[in-house]
């Protein structure tokens, strides 16, 4: 049986991630930050709370994870926690690029220590483009980060790509796109709109309150994507792929089809000046190509595909 490390477990890519790993018979030793003040909701509504060795581990802090890394001497580690909001990453610049990188160069540095043969996948992310001259993006399109966020992942990646060239690690990103699930926190685009034009069909919320909608994203479904993960550390070589659908929508688009479905009138759409960020990318679609090519990944949902899914999900969960 192999085994795999996830940090990040309590987050929506480590729920599902977690819930995958197990169907493939891996056991799963999930990091937490504390075992008092874990949010354990996500796993618990997959049903798979019972099922993962929970750790506490500090992964600002190199020997707690050697200590991880010695105890359970895993196959596999996914590094998946971060501070996961661009917004926020504005408010707090310097907590994003600081945990966001130290904690990867500590498990890079750490495995580099204990054993070479742990396979690590780091999750990237598409902010790192930022403001991009050529669409659609690939694993050869240069990076101008346009947030902390994305400065804080562009950090991270090249510290993967550094230990794999100059230690030999197996040690590979994925590049993921914007991915949602009934799982995102609510402080996130599409889950924020799918909740609340639930609460304005229901009576409880007037209007919703965006930014700027006018910008365009390439958008999956995380259920989907956690698998291109795990096919990342299972090649003969480590590398680094895009992980996406392949085509941009407008969130104004997105925002109007779950309108139209829930029959809400679009003059519910009330813009926010508070909601609008100092920089951001209009459009940005990428090049799933190579993934689907060298891991076999597929991928063929559209993402009023996945709105339904995820409208369908939320209603069934709705508090009445
Ligand atoms: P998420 O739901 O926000 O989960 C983030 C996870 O990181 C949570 O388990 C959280 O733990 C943990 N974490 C945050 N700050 C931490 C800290 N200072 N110390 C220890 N743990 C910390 O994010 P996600 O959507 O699952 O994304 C997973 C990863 O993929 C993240 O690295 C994100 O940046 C990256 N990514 C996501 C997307 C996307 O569209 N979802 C796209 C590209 C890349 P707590 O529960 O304790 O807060």
């Amino acid at each position: 049986m192999k085994t795999a490390i996830i940090t990040g477990i309590t987050g929506q890519d480590g729920a599902y991630l977690a819930k995958l790993l197990l169907e493939k018979n891996y056991c799963v030793v999930g990091i937490i930050r504390s075992y008092n003040n874990s949010n354990l909701s996500k796993l618990q509504y997959l049903q798979i709370a019972d099922k993962i060795k929970l750790e506490e581990c500090d992964l600002t802090d190199i020997p707690s994870i050697i200590n991880l890394l010695k105890k359970y001497q895993p196959h596999e580690l996914y590094n998946l926690a971060a501070q996961s909001s661009v917004g926020l990453s504005f408010e707090q610049p310097i907590g994003t690029i600081t945990f966001n990188s130290i904690s990867v160069l500590n498990l890079l540095e750490s495995i580099k220590i204990v054993d070479k043969d742990i396979r690590f996948y780091q999750a990237s992310s598409s902010e790192m483009y930022g403001k991009v001259t050529r669409l659609p993006i690939t694993e050869e399109t240069p990076m101008h980060p346009l947030s902390p966020y994305a400065i804080s992942k562009a950090t991270a990646y090249w510290s993967v790509v550094n230990y794999r060239e100059s230690y030999g690690l197996y040690a590979g990103s994925g590049v993921l796109f914007n991915h949602e699930s009934y799982l995102r926190t609510d402080n996130f685009f599409v889950k924020k709109v799918i909740k609340n034009s639930l609460a304005i069909k229901q009576g409880k919320l007037h209007e919703l309150n965006v930014g700027n909608i006018d910008i365009k994203r390439d958008f999956g479904y995380a259920p989907e994507y956690v698998k291109a993960m795990w096919l990342i550390l299972q090649q003969p070589h480590p590398e680094d792929y895009i992980i996406c659908s392949g085509a941009s929508v407008s969130l104004r688009e997105i925002i109007l089809y779950v309108f139209n479905k829930l029959g809400i009138s679009a003059d519910k759409i009330i813009s926010d000046p508070k909601l609008f960020r100092p920089t951001d990318i209009k459009d940005i679609y990428g090049d799933n190509s190579k993934a689907k090519k060298q891991l076999g990944w597929s991928y063929d949902l559209s993402f009023f595909d996945v709105l339904d899914i995820l409208i369908e999900e939320e209603k069934k969960n709705i508090v009445a």
